[in-house]
């Protein structure tokens, strides 16, 4: 038996750690078929665009493709790679969780959260202009019912699936009374059809500072887009960092696993950055593949090199210059030697 699954390495730190992703997911013996594409900045020479039709092509054929990050021009430039790859396949549920990991030095012990974030719409369907240059810009923000109740209806689906006890919405409906009041009711009556699941909301402003302060009060969030994409990296600060937190793409019958973290553009080709959080990504995968055993060994290894805390990354270190820390190549061949 084997896979094929559509891997981007991206670009910045992106090759780097999906090629340690990559060799720690074929030490499990589970046999994929790496079909490797390229998107970004580099492709757009040879293709016109940074996001071709055949990558997308590609997800499509395999239905499920994993990749490293893919930097985005702040400012100016082309719209994000990652944004379009969601859009493009539909990808409307972006999981991200966020579990302490002994040995991770970090405000807290025992947090366990789960991020789910709208990512099809919102403030991210790129709908932007001038009103008058240099002076006045305009950004379209979009909520439909039913963005916002299939993935309401997920958060839901993956707290009675992984025997979670809550499920709170995230908004600003104080402010925003149409947009998010829509997608509050909209969450309001789709819990109405999970009683065995509490229930609650929050004011995103306010459900930051109860994370920093009070964590372990949370366990699934639903958001939209943005407030989805800025708490899922708050929710990694509370655990320890970008370098561990791990990210799933999902859309019916068809999936992209990827880290929270972006391309860390100045850590280019340095050897240097964690790989963990695109190992675990690996991880989720399997799991969607079924391979639910291999998908286990690579995350009890992640966690017995971490627990250990000799053969790993510099962010993982108490101190961010300590010398003995390793690089990526060398974390994820002690991840290898842990699966035994
Ligand atoms: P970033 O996540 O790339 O980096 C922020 C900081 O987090 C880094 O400077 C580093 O200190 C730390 N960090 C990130 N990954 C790490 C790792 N694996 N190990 C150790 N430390 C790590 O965020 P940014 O600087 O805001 O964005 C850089 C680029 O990445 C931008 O172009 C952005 O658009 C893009 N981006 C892409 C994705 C994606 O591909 N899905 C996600 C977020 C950002």
């Amino acid at each position: 038996m084997s896979y094929t699954v559509t891997l981007i390495p991206g670009d910045g730190i992106g090759p780097e750690v999906s090629e340690a992703m990559r060799r720690v997911v074929d030490a499990t013996g589970v046999r994929i078929d790496w079909d490797v594409q390229e998107a970004g900045e580099k492709v757009i020479a040879q293709y016109g665009t940074p996001l071709p039709d055949h990558v997308l092509e590609s997800i499509r054929r395999n239905r499920v493709g994993i990749k490293g990050p893919i930097t985005t021009p702040v400012g100016k430039g082309f719209r994000s790679v990652n944004v379009s790859i969601r859009k493009a396949l539909d990808l409307y549920a972006n999981v991200r969780p966020a579990k302490s990991v002994p040995g991770v030095a970090s405000r807290y012990e025992d947090v366990d959260l789960v991020v789910v974030r709208e990512n099809t719409e919102g403030m991210y369907v790129g709908i932007e202009h001038d009103v008058i240059p240099g002076e006045a810009a305009e950004a379209v923000r979009i909520i439909t019912r039913k963005a916002s109740e299939r993935v309401v209806r997920y958060a839901f689906e993956y707290a009675r699936a992984n025997g979670r006890k809550q499920v709170t919405a995230v908004h600003k409906g104080n402010i925003l009374k149409i947009t998010d009041g829509l997608f509050m009711r909209t969450a309001e009556a789709v819990a109405a059809e999970y009683p065995e699941i509490a229930f609650n909301d929050r004011i995103v402003d306010n459900l930051c500072m109860q994370l920093v302060q009070r964590p372990h009060e949370y366990d699934v969030l639903v958001l939209t887009n943005l407030f989805g994409d800025i708490v899922s990296d708050l929710c990694s600060g509370l655990v320890g960092g970008l370098g561990v937190t791990p990210g799933a793409n999902m859309g019916d019958g068809i999936a992209v696993f990827e880290p929270v973290h972006g391309s860390a553009p100045k850590y280019t080709g340095q050897n240097k950055v964690n790989p963990t959080a695109t190992i675990r990504s690996g991880a989720l995968m399997l799991r969607f593949l079924g391979e639910a055993d291999a998908a286990e060994r690579v995350e009890r290894a992640v966690a017995e090199v971490i627990r250990r805390g000799q053969q790993v990354t510099y962010d993982l270190k108490p101190h961010r210059d300590d010398p003995t820390a390793v690089g990526t190549r060398e974390m994820a061949d002690a991840i290898i030697a842990a699966m035994g």
